[in-house]
């Protein structure tokens, strides 16, 4: 015995909270508390496999690596054991007595109060440990981190504190002894705690062991219990990405997504694949159905599993994958790779940038598949991910055509109000003789279906699709064209309109007739525009304001803007309908004063009509008040 004395301590508060919901309101589900204890012991084992490569002094431990469970009827009691990387007397407190965890702040934030879908939480948050007092109202850990002389002996019964003393323990690693609660005392049955074992653990690559089962007790014929106890493997304990595809269950797959995404749910789709030649690899890539509580944090956790010749070597290796592919989970098992590999090292290296190359073409191809093959799923992840696969055109040049298939659009077809529109069934359905797909982005779909930049599209029977993401004008931008039709904005650029050729003439005509009314115009607003000229793209609003074609859209300024960069003074285009009663009228406004009120409120509704805020609203609202009122007295 160590000359310590135990040690009394508190949970941080998080981990109370935590630990009350598990003891109070977790009753559906229980069993996963056994997945848990068993995947923590899994990861334990793994850390060890890979921490010897570095210190081979550590050894290799006895008996191979491997996890022992063991029910105990008569005493009520569960004993997860483990012979991995084990924890010093830090990392105890650290690790069980806390939950370091941003995650697990969401965790609580989505706690639904029902029961079922709140426990299927708690995989997901990596809470994990904690799982164990829903079944139990006592828990001991005794635990000897490798290489460490001395073992840690932590104990609690949930609620508030824990207690923390010296203990013995042979080898490293570590046992976890659960004192079960009288109504959870199915789980000290082995063969119910055997059949729990198969269905969560088969697919673990260590072998999950339990004492040789008891003979049926009818059995009179039975030998009198040995002392020596015979442990047997229980689940399978090959790694599942080192089977064959054709052995392996959709059950057993899904069984394994859980695993490595700590998701509740099951994967949307996945991909397996061993690669043979000059390099060698498995890889096992799931798309997830529903987007994690991180996806938007760029920092946030992504990224595979990296096996090195089944050697686990780190979680969220993120070079194997762009960013806009980061919603993809799963495991790569290189043969190539060296052992001792680090992050560092695998930001400069050949073998994984070719590697990086090939997975990105495999889920984009796993992607088209599934339009082609499942286009309501494809929905699904489409309305789920699209946005960060939007990413792609602007991150990874290669691959920007691939990326183009996949994108789905609203459209003014049926006004199309989901993004449900690619980009080949528009050329499909182009008019004759149109060479351009166009398309205007807003902040939001109903402004962009207003838009007035696509008055006369619309009257010509011309598709537009309409764009309200944030990352949209970006990636229009670094796509420009598709299937060798350029991608036009319509509100950037003059609009010399290809697709009317009557425009042409019209807009001679209104340039003749404007010139002394843009004149006056100017002269009021030169300030606010760069130049006022007369357009044929509009039929009902008697102006818009653009952009040239290689400047910035106000969408993108306004983002910008909030993100709180400074951006160059520029002042757009106004364009005015020549045609519309309200410029005729201003046409022949005698008033200086009046005229000039007239054309500043034109020119804020064209503010206002792309989605932008006025600079002097009051402004605005004072000179629309003084016409009315001079309105209702004429
Ligand atoms: P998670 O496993 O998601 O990190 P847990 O609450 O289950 O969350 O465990 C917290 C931490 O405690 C783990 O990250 C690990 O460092 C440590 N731990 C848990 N179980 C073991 C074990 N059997 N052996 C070694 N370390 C463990």
């Amino acid at each position: 015995m160590t000359a310590e004395a135990a040690q009394t301590m508190g949970f941080q508060t998080e981990a109370k909270r935590l630990l009350h919901l598990m003891i109070h309101s977790l009753y559906s589900n229980r069993e996963i508390f056994l997945r848990e204890l068993i995947s923590n012991a899994s990861d334990a084992i793994d850390k060890h496999r890979f921490a010897v490569i570095s210190e081979p002094d550590l050894g290799a431990q006895t008996g191979g690596y491997r996890v022992r469970v063991e029910a105990d009827a008569e005493n009520k009691t569960i004993t997860i054991d483990d012979n991995g990387i084990g924890m010093s007397r830090d990392e105890v407190i650290d690790n069980l007595g806390t939950i370091a965890k941003s995650g697990t702040a969401a965790f609580m934030e989505q706690l639904s109060g029902d029961q079922k879908a709140d426990s299927q939480l708690i995989g997901q948050f990596g809470v994990g440990f904690y799982s164990s007092f829903i079944v139990a109202d006592r828990v001991v850990v005794v635990t000897r981190k490798a290489g460490d002389a001395s073992a840690t002996r932590w104990e609690s019964e949930g609620e508030d504190e824990f207690t923390i003393s010296g203990a013995e323990r042979e080898e490293a690693g570590t046992t976890v002894t659960l004192h079960l609660k009288a109504d959870a005392d199915e789980f000290a049955d082995s063969w119910r705690v055997r059949s729990v074992i198969k269905k969560y653990s088969d697919h673990i690559s260590v072998p999950v062991m339990m004492p040789e089962p008891p003979p049926p007790a009818d059995d009179e014929a039975a030998d009198p219990p040995s002392s020596e106890v015979e442990w047997q493997p229980v689940n399978e304990a090959k790694a599942l990405w080192t089977r064959s595809r054709s052995e392996i269950s959709d059950e057993e797959y899904q069984a394994f997504y859980k695993h490595v995404s700590s998701d509740f749910e099951d994967a949307l789709t996945w991909s397996h694949n061993a690669v043979e030649g000059k390099l060698e690899y498995t890889s096992l890539l799931y798309l997830p159905q529903r987007a994690p509580f991180d996806l938007w944090h760029r920092e946030g956790a992504r990224g595979l599993k990296l096996y090195i010749q089944r050697t686990f070597i780190m979680d969220e290796a993120e070079q194997f994958l762009p960013m806009y592919l980061r919603f993809v989970k799963g495991v790569l098992d290189s043969s190539d790779l060296p052992l001792n590999v680090s992050r560092e090292l695998l930001q400069q290296n050949q073998q994984v940038d070719s590697m990086r190359g090939a997975l990105t073409k495999r889920v984009l191809d796993m992607l088209s598949k599934m339009a082609a093959k499942e286009p309501e799923t494809y929905e699904r992840f489409w309305d789920t991910f699209g946005v960060v696969l939007k990413e792609g055109p602007g991150e990874d040049f290669t691959n920007r055509e691939k990326v183009a298939e996949l994108l789905r659009f609203a459209s003014t077809r049926d006004d199309l109000p989901v993004q449900r529109l690619s980009l080949k069934q528009y050329v499909e359905a182009m008019k004759e003789g149109q060479q351009t797909i166009y398309y205007v982005v807003a902040e939001n779909h109903a402004t962009a279906k207003n838009s007035p930049h696509i008055e006369a599209l619309r009257k010509q029977g011309i598709e537009v699709l309409l764009l309200s993401d944030r990352v949209d004008e970006w990636l229009m931008s670094h796509l420009g064209e598709y299937d060798s039709k350029a991608l036009r904005d319509c509100a950037k650029g003059e609009w010399e309109d290809a697709e009317d050729d009557t425009a042409k003439e019209a807009l001679e005509e209104a340039e003749k007739a404007s010139e002394s009314l843009i004149e006056r115009m100017q002269g009021v607003l030169s300030e606010r525009v760069a130049t006022i000229r007369p357009t044929v793209r509009l039929t009902s609003s008697p102006a818009c304001l653009t952009v040239a074609e290689h400047e910035m859209g106000a969408q993108m300024r306004r983002m910008m803007e909030a993100a709180g960069q400074a951006m160059p003074e520029s002042k757009p285009t106004m364009e005015i309908n020549v045609g519309h009663p309200l410029l005729q009228r201003l046409d022949q406004e005698a008033d200086e004063e009046r005229f000039a009120d007239l054309a500043q409120i034109l020119l804020d509704q064209a503010v206002l009509a792309e989605g932008s805020a006025l600079e002097d609203p009051a402004d605005y609202v004072a000179r629309l008040n003084k016409l009315l009122v001079e309105m209702s007295d004429s």
